[in-house]
């Protein structure tokens, strides 16, 4: 468990594996570990696991348990959604629509189609940090094979309109399959399939305070795609490879173990956060009022965002620069956003657990004012 002093504020990066998921993991890996392949019990009991874990995924996004792949993470499942759809539909077209704020897992995958002669359209967002609705109705022809939005940004926290494009693609008597990237609100906002109507969903455990390098995509039944793995027989094909059995149970123990009850929780949080930060004179906050609570970015002035998260480590609190996995490099989100230089170089993502409180904020806000002081003395 977290020692009393660490105040952990960078869920959006990763989580905490809970109790239960690790005892899960654990058991898993001594005393269920047989191969789901084979034939004899030990193998039944392994594979009773995965199907377990299926439909307890599918319940939650309302979708069948045959539609649901397991993969090594968000990662690999959007990169299958992407690639895999777009190289098994090339003759009915070379149009891919994206958003610019998307995860580097989607905007690489399309930097790879485009070098395979795709055209793709990355939308730009408001000052908010949304797409338009109606730039994606105008985006679509019928050029269009898939169009891919995340639900929920993982630096700002802002919710895209996803629930509006399968309406859309509809309207526009449309082919393009459509995947949502649900890396961030999949157990944090409730949401169902049937009403969002998409292709394909990613899903990744290490969000949901379950092991990392694993993680999901639900897959519409007749929605075609060609594997980024050939091997054995294993996910019908669509995902070979022997599956990694213990990350997948624990990923399954902490599926039900979602509660989106917390959603009230992390609402309190943020406004608790929010109220102070707006009170702080040399802070801006990015991040909109309506975004996921779970995520509030914020640039303090003339701190640069590395020099700030290092000053908050040296006092066990744990936040992010930007985005975790872009690692320095300006934020390509706080870029689309159309913020200041000044303000995207000194920008904190911090992000919340079920486990955080009201007392970890205390700290943190005292850090900060701290903060504030020491490094500017320093400038
Ligand atoms: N998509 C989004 C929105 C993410 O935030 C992340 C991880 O931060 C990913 C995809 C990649 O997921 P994974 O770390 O499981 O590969």
């Amino acid at each position: 468990m977290i020692s009393s002093h660490e105040i952990y504020l960078d869920n959006s990066a990763t989580t905490q594996v809970g109790q239960k998921v690790a005892v899960k993991v654990c058991e898993m890996l001594t005393d269920n570990y047989g191969n789901p392949s084979s034939l004899h019990s030990k193998g039944f009991q392994a594979q009773k696991v995965l199907d377990e874990t299926r439909i307890q995924i599918a319940q939650k996004l309302s979708v069948e348990d045959k539609e649901i792949f397991f993969t090594s993470g968000g990662t690999e499942a959007n990169n299958l959604a992407l690639i895999g759809t777009a190289l098994k539909r090339r003759k009915m077209g070379n149009k891919i629509i994206t958003s610019a704020i998307e995860h580097s897992s989607v905007l690489e995958a399309c930097g790879y189609l485009e070098s395979l002669g795709f055209e793709v359209v990355y939308l730009p967002v408001s000052e908010e940090g949304i797409v338009r609705v109606e730039d994606i109705s105008n985006a679509i022809d019928n050029k269009t094979i898939l169009v891919s939005l995340m639900y929920a940004n993982n630096e700002i926290g802002t919710i895209q309109p996803v629930e509006k494009v399968h309406t859309l693609l509809k309207r526009k008597k449309s082919q393009a399959y459509f995947h949502i990237d649900a890396v961030q609100a999949f157990g944090k906002i409730p949401f169902k399939n049937t009403r969002l109507q998409a292709d394909m969903i990613s899903v990744s455990a290490h969000k949901i305070h379950a092991p990392k390098g694993v993680g999901a995509i639900y897959i519409k039944k007749g929605t075609n795609l060609i594997p980024r793995q050939f091997g054995g027989e294993q996910q019908r094909k669509i995902r070979p490879g022997t599956e990694s059995t213990a990350l997948i149970a624990g990923f399954g123990q902490a599926v039900q173990e979602m509660d989106y009850g917390y959603l009230l929780k992390m609402q309190h949080l943020n406004d608790y956060l929010r109220r102070q930060l707006i009170q702080m004179e040399d802070i801006h906050i990015n991040s909109p009022e309506n975004a996921l609570p779970y995520i509030i970015n914020f640039s303090v002035a003339n701190i640069k965002s590395e020099t700030m998260v290092h000053f908050l480590e040296e006092k066990a609190i744990y936040v992010s620069s930007g985005s975790a996995c872009a690692k320095g490099k300006q934020s390509h989100v706080l870029r689309a956003m159309k913020l200041p230089k000044n303000l995207s170089d000194t920008a904190i993502r911090v992000s919340f657990s079920k486990y955080n409180t009201t007392e970890d904020i205390d700290r943190l806000v005292e850090a900060l004012s701290q903060g504030i002081q020491t490094l500017a003395k320093m400038k």
